[in-house]
């Protein structure tokens, strides 16, 4: 997903609005893969076993849909460690999750929870 829009976009080369792939233009069959331009967020993280301050990373979220798959999947890339990919309802339980506990909506919104 780390890959940008090389060639300006054919719209009539895939059936996904968002996907950047230029089918028929790639080497591999894995890159015929359906992918969006990842968008590239810089997050504060720390593990939660960790102390401290965290540290900055760059992240990356986009959608990927497998030649073999039957459903579009939400990408979450870190450097040097294993991407995840969350299927939309699991997409929309975290937003439901958040949206719904008092907490964790007020911590979203205006810092930590309960202030
Ligand atoms: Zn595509």
């Amino acid at each position: 997903m780390t890959r940008s829009n090389a060639f300006p976009s054919d719209p009539h080369t895939c059936m996904y609005d968002w996907c950047s792939t230029e089918h028929g233009r790639t080497v591999h069959a894995l890159d015929e893969d359906h992918r969006s331009v990842g968008c590239a967020v810089t997050v504060r993280v720390r593990n939660a076993a960790e102390d401290g301050e965290g540290r900055f990373e760059e992240w990356e979220v986009g959608l990927l849909r497998r030649s073999s798959d039957e459903e579009t999947w939400f990408v979450v890339e870190r450097p040097g460690d294993a991407s995840i990919a969350l299927s939309r309802d699991a997409a929309r339980a975290l937003r439901r999750a958040i949206d719904s506990d008092r907490n964790l909506r007020g911590f979203s919104a205006t810092g930590d929870s309960g202030e």
